[in-house]
């Protein structure tokens, strides 16, 4: 197999991968950034409502980093390491001045100053926006400033795994996906910011590229997952789409309402009313569904009517345009259908606060790929990517240190080995008959969706950990139609399958053991909070078949548990 070599090997270019290539890349190292699309397609892109920052002097009179780092934290339910929580308050103003410097033409306030706007769970106003299309505007920033330095950028290339030996990561096997020739990447130190896992479950607003690779890649490297159980469920995704209605919608105005024209937030969180969390604001309209004040077919109404048509066309055009082209819906008359949908994970790959894996030396995490942990059981709407840049940039900073005083191992790693593991890769996908991929992601799909979702509880967890067990032994005999070697789009989804297998193996084993419920981990038959037993991170393995969960401290500064009510 062919072999090239890099000091590090940056697994992503969306926001956290491509700041944290920036930074190895400007201290002098050699990178390669390996992405399966260009850069500005990754899920980064898509990012609409906006990126939360406190800016001295820009901000609203009564905020400070405190209170921001206080949201960050009750959001979680008290679930996030508040030393991550106060780094992520503390940088938040600077990386947005940055991103503005490099480029970013954030809305404005009448006198010249960025914009805010308010978010989901924010005591005060502090969310900085482009319209509705910020992430694209943050892609493109940041991609023009990568680009200007001697970094590699390999697009449309699939990495398949890592490759490591007893002590260190070694590099990383990807396939170029024009003509799937594959290559090992050699490289002292790894970043994974390969973004998060949508296509588990049958409703979600990600990307079709989000296949939770890097969860499964770290897994069967022997890394651990911290936090897997807890999956973010946005309310507002339009009906029967699945496109995410920014939370901005909400966030200018916008009023949920149900078959009865009422306001039913209210019930819910009568002080925060719209704008509460997203893991309530999920329950509330389910709730307000099962209960017959939904609309038929299972979604209620987001109005925006009363904000006027220019301001909605100005302020919330992605909104407009995707009720309109995709519903039939003229949102400056008539309220948008929205139903909840799979929109984010809070766990990830178990990093520290510089980006630090501890179970595999020269492995860094950033990004949605990462568990930090920031957004504890729940993340805060604009938190995420604050999060990307602020610790992309950590990471970079601490991958750059750890090449300064790491040599390259002695030894090489021996192109047999590279041959089984890629031999591996292969026998999911070369058998001649048996089961179609297409097939099993359905029923994994539909599997996640109803019995690892917004609502849980011990009996169906238990089914889906068995259901998910099977269908993960059916994997290892799948075929592919397509026999070609030219951009076979059906042999890659079908390694994403077996990533998202290993994925759900870990999600619904941990979810069935946490006997609580905590920010977005809902469950109907544990429904109180229990910072007794459960106050602790959940750290799992993936050993074969079985998942071993072991726990780790929650870091607490000076935010002491408290009722979550908003
Ligand atoms: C519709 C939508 C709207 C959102 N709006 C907001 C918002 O307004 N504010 C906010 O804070 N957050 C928002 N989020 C969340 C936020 O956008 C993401 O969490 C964040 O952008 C993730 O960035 P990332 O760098 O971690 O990963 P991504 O941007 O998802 O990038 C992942 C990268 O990994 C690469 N990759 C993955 N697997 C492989 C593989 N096997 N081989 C090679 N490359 C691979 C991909 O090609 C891609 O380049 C939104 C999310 C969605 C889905």
């Amino acid at each position: 197999m062919e072999k090239l070599s890099y000091d590090a090997v940056v697994l992503g270019a969306g926001l956290s991968g491509l700041m944290a290539a920036h930074e190895i890349g400007k201290e002098g190292f050699k990178v390669a950034i390996i992405s399966k699309v260009f850069p500005t397609r990754s899920h980064s892109s898509s990012a609409e409502g906006g990126i939360a920052a406190y800016i001295p002097g820009n901000s609203d009179p009564n905020d400070n980093p405190d209170y921001m780092t206080y949201d960050t934290v009750k959001g979680g339910d008290y679930l996030v390491d508040q030393d991550a929580a106060e780094l992520l308050s503390m940088k938040s103003g600077d990386i947005a001045t940055v991103m503005e410097r490099w480029g970013t033409l954030f809305n404005r306030q009448p006198d010249g100053r960025i914009a805010i706007r308010y978010f989901g769970g924010q005591t005060y106003p502090r969310t900085r926006f482009v319209g509705d299309k910020t992430g694209m505007a943050l892609l493109h920033t940041i991609y023009e400033r990568t680009s200007g330095l001697d970094v590699d950028f390999y697009s449309e290339w699939f990495a398949l795994d890592l490759i490591r030996d007893q002590e260190r990561v070694r590099g990383v096997i990807a396939m170029q996906m024009k003509n799937m020739t594959p290559v090992f990447f050699e490289a002292r130190a790894i970043v994974m910011a390969t973004g998060g896992m949508g296509m588990l479950y049958r409703h979600s607003t990600n990307s079709y590229i989000n296949t939770g690779d890097g969860y499964a890649m770290a897994l069967r490297a022997g890394v651990a997952l911290k936090d897997p159980e807890f999956v973010q469920f946005h309310p507002t995704a339009l009906y029967p789409s699945d496109i995410l209605i920014s939370e901005a919608a909400r966030g200018e105005g916008a009023v949920l309402i149900n078959n009865k024209g009422e306001r039913f937030m209210k019930r819910y969180a009568p002080n925060k009313l719209d704008l509460a969390p997203r893991d309530i604001a999920s329950r509330s309209i389910l709730t307000e569904v099962k209960e017959g004040r939904g609309f038929p077919g299972g979604f209620v109404g987001l109005d925006l009517t009363h904000l006027g048509p220019d301001y909605i066309k100005e302020r919330l055009a992605l909104a407009y345009e995707a009720a309109k082209s995709f519903s039939g819906i003229d949102a400056t008359v008539e309220p948008i259908p929205v139903r909840p949908a799979q929109h984010y994970y809070m766990g990830g790959i178990d990093v520290d606060i510089t980006g630090t894996n501890h179970d595999l030396r020269g492995l860094f995490a950033a990004g949605e790929a990462a568990c930090v942990s920031v957004h504890g059981a729940n993340r805060l709407g604009s938190n995420s990517l604050l999060e990307t840049l602020v610790f992309g940039r950590e990471t970079g900073r601490t991958v750059a240190d750890y090449l300064k005083s790491t040599s390259k191992p002695s030894s090489s790693v021996e192109n047999i080995e590279l041959e089984k593991m890629l031999d591996e890769a292969y026998s999911f996908v070369k058998s001649e008959s048996g089961v179609h991929f297409g097939e099993v992601q359905n029923k994994l799909r539909d599997i996640m969706w109803e019995k690892v979702g917004v609502f849980r509880e011990e009996k169906g967890m238990q089914e889906a950990v068995k259901e998910v067990k099977e269908l993960r032994q059916q994997v290892t005999k799948m075929y592919v139609n397509d026999k070609s070697r030219v951009y076979n789009t059906e042999f890659f989804n079908a390694l994403e399958l077996r990533n998202m297998m290993d994925l759900a193996i870990v999600i619904s084993s941990s979810a069935l053991n946490r006997k609580e419920s905590r920010g977005a981990h809902y469950r109907l038959d544990y429904t109180q909070r229990d910072d007794e037993n459960w106050l602790k991170h959940t750290i799992s393995y993936l050993r074969g078949n079985t998942v071993e969960i072991s726990y780790k401290p929650v870091k607490m500064t000076k935010w002491k548990p408290e009722p979550r009510v908003y």
